[in-house]
């Protein structure tokens, strides 16, 4: 054992830790000694370090005797601070112990107040405070707490005494039992315990103290936060702190309170204090819907439609005190606040204070505003938006004009809408999810073992809770629509329906929530394109300032290159054009072309499809007015386009004018043991090569047209997909270019073109030098990249890469997310030799990967000119893209 100090003391202005400290002291103990070095109200207290956690697992969980004396030593300086002593029977200091890991983890131990209360000490309370009923409350409430959380007793057994007591002693809530109703439900709670466990309840407090240490530390590896490590990436040898906190009261009567406040609305990011409190309460009374929470501000109350009054009402002193320190703290910690704190007898105290987790939509308005502010600039702005959680914002609402049968209401916990079937437990949202159902997680309320399941839904909805019950705060984190607390809605779980209001709904039925209005709705409602507000418009521009990479699109649609030229995408990156094959009016005309034994057959055929694909270009080409757009000539294997119905092929053989039996046998000659390396790609353009002359001159013509129309240039890419050898580039460019000269001559039009070619093969990868004789650009096909790198079939690796991912062997989904190790690479050494035969080839990826902010960032680093993803994802690409720089 070394000389290591894993005790820190904080509290009355003076800290040993501070805010820069989270690795070690967590994130609730840094911030609690920056908190107090700031001169803030803050019970003095210490914490137990994260390294200490990580050594106890290392040492056969045991508590070494230096760990004692640094404990002892800081007690020791808290009983000097409040006078009071631990233990003491006159006198007595009391403890809370709340865990506390490096980022805020559902899962963790739950806090245990009123430590260091037993049989004696409540005496002593109730006489030093002039308040039996406050020091038997406190009492119940620790044997409650202390026999959940550490003991490992279901506190439903207390509940129902409770419950029973109430009823008897005629209180409709906790607040009105008196203390000799509480002294009786003190010796009923501790009558269980004996009961239950066969034990005492523990009256040593060092016993207590330690058993609640160790409760904190058993709890870091417990299912539920082995879980959310999962979920979240978070290394378990990170390790929680432990906090032991002096108690301060908010159950002393009507002069006392807790509560919980964010300093913006989490929601709408709208600059007002936001939050909930209690009168005569403790700990987490307000989250747990015991009471109904009052608002803490009269805009609040007001925007609730609350009729309890706020604590700016009942107790305007406390609130002004609340006021002063939020604003202290925004300034101080430059960022939206997250804070618990309780009321002693008219005095404030802090117990928390951590940046507030928000929607998308609340992280745009608040950077913005804080730059306006002055708080931080520009780029702490970008730092602080999340790319990926613009998805929130770019998600469909409800159609307004949609007819709708509201069925129940409540809280507009998290914004955006959703649809999909009931759900009642987790366990089925993630057996139903699995079957690609979309669900609605439908709870009484939910708790940390929810996670998995609210992970899984497109929505979730709880019939209680307020707008800081544990569903809302997880589901806006989560960016998940969420109604919370409505009121209206019954919840059988046992039989699986609900009633809302005189309807019933089972489990399976379809329903709509809407996480902005707080709408239940029956059925499914169609949804519109979401409005992007002022001040995403502001992000974004901040974003384009600073950033390097360009971002296109992949979209073969007029209506996605619209979306995506709305959304600010700068050219098209990948425009499939075999998509343009399968509409109804075409596909008999592909199939004639496939099914023709003839160089003659073909081309008629092909004659057919010229006009159809040219005039899809010449829309794309207006829409995308002078931006650089890359076509990709046919790329899959042919049979995907033959019938496979007996319908389809009787019809087939009909308009093309041949016999069922020899579309039959034309289907089992193109046949292909294992298409995805077989004939497609470029390998068709070098057996039929009339496919790609008519592809290349229908893009030439079109750009033709829309050149005169417009006057513009239209900037072409014309890109040759599974390349593998500088050959196959060198015939078809040389195919392509020719089908230029040609329609340059006929039309007169002096065209803007380069040939490329998709980087998605190995073999191309490593011979980059080479092919970039012939290729003008690069663009990497990451989904074709990924699956001949790792041999890994795209359409049958969802079988097996789960268990590989939970195994340990892959960490993510390589094609979600870049394998930047091995694909990447590949992709350098592409760019290197790439630029080293050609100085300034183009280069780009066109793959799924192009809208995932870490794969951003790797091409970013790898000096690529743009990435192209999907419509939707273009805002993402472009924050993350300036991220990157940043
Ligand atoms: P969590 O991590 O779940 O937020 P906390 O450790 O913050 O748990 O504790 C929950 C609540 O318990 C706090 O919000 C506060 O109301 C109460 N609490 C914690 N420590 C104290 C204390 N020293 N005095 C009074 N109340 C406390
Ligand atoms: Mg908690
Ligand atoms: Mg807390």
């Amino acid at each position: 054992m070394t000389a290591q100090k894993f005790v820190y003391s904080f509290g009355d202005g003076k800290s040993e830790g501070d805010a820069s400290m989270k690795n070690l002291l967590g994130g609730k103990g840094a911030n609690l000694a920056e908190m107090s070095k700031m001169g803030l109200p803050v019970p003095p207290g210490f914490t137990i370090t994260t390294e200490f956690c990580d050594f106890y697992y290392k040492n056969d969980k045991k508590f070494p005797d230096a760990l004692r004396k640094e404990v002892a030593v800081a007690l020791v300086k808290i009983e000097e601070k409040i006078g009071a002593k631990f233990g003491d029977e006159k006198n007595p200091l009391l403890f809370s112990v709340r865990s506390g890991a490096r980022a805020s983890m559902p899962g963790m131990m739950d806090t245990v107040l009123n430590l260091g209360l037993n049989d004696k000490t409540v005496l002593g309370l109730a006489e030093k405070s002039g308040n039996k009923r406050f020091a038997y409350d406190s009492y119940r409430r620790f044997i409650q707490m202390y026999s959940n959380v550490v003991l490992g007793f279901d506190h439903h057994n207390f509940e129902v005494i409770l419950d029973e007591k109430k009823h008897e002693f005629g209180a409709s809530a906790d607040t009105d039992l008196t203390a000799e109703n509480l002294e009786e439900i003190v010796v009923l709670f501790k009558a269980e315990v004996k009961k239950e466990l066969n034990r005492e309840f523990p009256q040593d407090v060092n016993e207590q103290l330690w058993g609640a240490v160790e409760a904190v530390f058993a709890s870091w590896m417990n299912d539920r936060a082995i879980i959310y490590r999962q979920l979240n990436d978070i290394p378990a040898s990170w390790g929680t702190a432990v906090n032991v906190q002096s108690m301060v009261f908010g159950n002393m009567g009507d002069t006392s309170a807790t509560g919980v406040a964010f300093t913006r609305n989490p929601s709408t990011g709208e600059k007002e204090l936001y939050g909930e409190y209690l009168i005569n309460a403790q700990g987490e009374d307000v989250v747990a819907g015991i009471r109904t929470p009052q608002s803490i501000t009269i805009s609040g109350k007001e925007q609730l439609a609350s009729n309890l009054p706020a604590m700016e009402e009942t107790m305007p002193d406390v609130f002004l005190q609340l006021v002063e320190i939020y604003k202290k703290l925004e300034n101080h910690y430059r960022d939206m606040q997250d804070i618990e704190f309780t009321v002693q007898n008219k005095k404030l105290w802090m117990l928390q204070t951590r940046n507030g987790k928000r929607t998308a939509q609340a992280a745009v308005k608040i950077a913005v505003d804080m730059v306006n502010e002055k708080l931080i600039d520009k780029k702490d702005a970008l730092k602080r938006i999340d790319p990926a959680s613009l998805d929130q914002l770019l998600h469909p609402t409800l159609d307004p004009k949609a007819k709708v049968q509201v069925i129940a209401k409540g809280l507009p916990a998290s914004p955006g809408a959703a649809s999909g079937i009931v759900v009642f437990s987790s366990a089925e949202a993630e057996r139903r999810a699995e079957n690609g159902d979309k669900v609605i997680l439908v709870r009484i309320e939910t708790s940390p073992e929810d996670i998995k399941g609210m992970h899984v839904s497109q929505g979730i909805l709880t019939a209680r809770g307020g707008m800081t019950s544990h569903a809302a705060v997880v589901a806006r984190g989560m960016g998940t629509p969420c109604v919370s607390g409505a009121g209206g809605l019954l919840v059988d779980h046992v039989n699986h329906f609900f009633t809302a209001n005189g309807t019933k709904v089972k489990e399976g039925e379809t329903i709509t929530i809407n996480g902005s209005t707080g709408d239940v709705i029956l059925g499914l409602v169609p949804t519109l394109k979401p409005n992007l507000s002022d001040d995403f418009q502001t992000i974004m521009k901040w974003a384009d300032e600073v950033r390097v990479l360009k971002v296109r699109t992949n979209a073969e649609t007029p209506l996605d290159c619209q979306t995506a030229r709305d959304f600010g995408c700068e050219g098209i990156g990948l425009c499939r054009t075999e998509h343009m094959f399968f509409s109804e009016d075409r596909i008999i005309s592909v199939r004639e072309m496939i099914l023709a034994e003839t160089l003659e057959g073909r081309k008629k055929a092909l004659a057919k499809l010229l006009p159809m694909q040219r005039a899809d270009f010449v829309e794309i080409f207006k829409i995308m007015a002078g931006l650089p757009v890359t076509i990709r000539l046919l790329d899959p294997p042919l049979h995907e386009f033959l019938p496979h119905k007996d319908s389809e092929i009787s019809e087939v053989a009909k308009a093309v004018g041949v016999d069922v039996s020899y579309v039959k046998h034309r289907i089992g000659q193109l046949h292909e043991q294992n298409p995805m390396l077989g004939h497609r790609g470029c390998r068709l353009g070098i057996s039929y090569p009339e496919i790609y002359e008519m592809q290349a001159r229908a893009i030439f013509e079109a750009a033709s047209i829309v050149k005169k129309e417009t006057g513009k240039d239209v900037l072409l890419e014309i890109m040759v997909p599974l390349v593998a050898t500088k050959k196959e580039l060198q015939i078809l460019k040389s195919l392509i270019v020719a089908t230029e000269k040609s329609v340059e001559q006929e039309t007169g039009a002096k065209l803007n073109y380069m040939v490329g070619t998709m980087i998605e093969l190995p073999r191309a990868a490593l011979l980059a030098d080479q092919i970039a004789e012939e290729a003008e650009f690069f663009s990497f096909g990451t989904n074709d990249l990924t699956q001949t790198t790792f041999g890994l079939s795209r359409d049958d690796s969802a079988s097996f890469l789960g268990h590989y991912q939970k195994a340990g062997i892959l960490e993510k989904d390589p094609f979600a997310e870049l394998d930047q190790e091995g694909v990447g690479a590949l992709i350098k050494i592409a760019v290197e030799k790439g630029r080293a035969t050609r100085k300034d080839i183009k280069l780009g990826i066109c793959g799924e990967h192009g809208g995932n902010p870490a794969s951003i960032e790797f091409c970013h680093k790898a000096g690529l000119n743009y990435v192209s993803c999907s419509p939707y994802r273009v805002p993402i690409a472009r924050l993350a893209a300036a991220r990157a720089g940043l």
